[in-house]
């Protein structure tokens, strides 16, 4: 591995401001929890590795979980443990909770943040689906400010975000229209723990209580196209539909066609697009069972 040098921030706003120090004469990373970088630090070629590695690891400012004019707030160093033992989250978000629960084992989800996990932006991102879902928001703070985005927009490619070199992700926001919109997350793995996603997938929405309809229904893919995507045309099929199984059954087999998985050797392409349409179905599912279950008495009392 080739020397770096390591300089700390104290907060985001010093992190940017080495991050803009730094940049222009030399290759700089950013250290969060450090579970993805060490371990690409230690295949990098001489020519990838960086001379300068900004550890915002004790950015405090960075931490906070927080309901705020603009919706759920999460900042970008909390770590994924964090995100399961949040009060906020687990009442408001299961799925994010359910989410976080199958990434890696304890000691990843101990170290691991919610930033780092989307900055790495591998198609398989186990917190993208969720939060594209629930179209979930960016910020990014820069030399120039902060500007906003959608996740799914933050996204560009493979391991690529929309992330300037000199840039900081500091925080994931759930808009307020969308606080406690029921959602479900599932995962496909070829065993339980510590497994690359073949499939996961995410659906959300409002059930219009009166017509018994989906409203502003989501569908979120990941692992079977460059980045996690919106299954458009299973989104557009279900809003404004009587919320019956096999209107969700249909969306699964429209959801395949939004995809482009591949084969490699973890599964086909076609097994890929079986566990499409039942993960998407299971999803909707999913999301319906927890919006009943916040129907029931007991569920209102909460
Ligand atoms: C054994 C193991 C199992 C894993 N299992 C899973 C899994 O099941 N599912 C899954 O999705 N992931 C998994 N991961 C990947 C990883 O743990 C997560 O992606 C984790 O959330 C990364 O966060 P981190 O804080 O450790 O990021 P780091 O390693 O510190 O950083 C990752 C990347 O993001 C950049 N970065 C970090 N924070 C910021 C920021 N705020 N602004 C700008 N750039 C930033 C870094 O420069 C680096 O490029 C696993 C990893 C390991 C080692």
């Amino acid at each position: 591995m080739k020397a770096f040098e390591v300089v700390a921030a104290r907060d985001a706003r010093h992190a940017v401001a080495l991050l803009a120090e730094h940049t222009p004469t030399a290759k700089v990373k950013v250290i969060a929890g450090g579970t993805d970088l060490l371990a690409d630090l230690k295949f990098a070629s001489a020519s990838h590795a960086p001379d300068v590695v900004v550890d915002i690891s004790r950015a405090e400012d960075l931490r906070t979980i927080a309901v705020t004019g603009g919706g759920l707030s999460i900042g970008a160093l909390v770590t994924h443990t964090e995100i399961m033992a949040s009060p906020a989250i687990r009442e408001m978000f299961p799925a994010l909770v359910d989410a976080a629960h199958t990434i890696g084992a304890v000691q990843t989800r101990n170290l691991g943040t919610l930033g780092g996990n989307l900055v790495t932006a591998v198609p398989s991102v186990d917190s993208g689906p969720t939060l594209v879902a629930l179209d979930a928001q960016v910020t990014v703070l820069g030399p120039g400010g902060e500007r906003r985005m959608p996740l799914a927009e933050f996204f560009v490619g493979p391991r690529r975000t929309a992330l300037k070199p000199d840039e900081l992700l500091v925080e994931i926001l759930i808009p307020t229209e969308n606080l406690g919109k029921p959602a479900c997350f599932l995962k496909f793995g070829l065993r339980k723990g510590q497994a690359l996603a073949l499939v996961n997938v995410a659906a959300s929405f409002w059930v219009d209580a009166k017509t018994q309809t989906f409203r502003a229904p989501r569908v979120a893919l990941g692992a079977v196209a460059p980045k996690v995507i919106h299954a458009t045309s299973a989104e557009a099929y279900l809003e404004g539909r009587a919320i019956a199984p096999e209107a969700m059954a249909e969306a699964g087999r429209l959801a395949v066609g939004d995809a482009k998985p591949i084969s490699d050797f973890r599964a086909s392409a076609e097994y890929r697009k079986h566990l499409i349409a039942v993960l998407t179905r299971r999803a909707l599912e999913g999301a319906y069972d927890v919006w009943q279950k916040k129907q029931s008495p007991a569920g209102r009392a909460r």
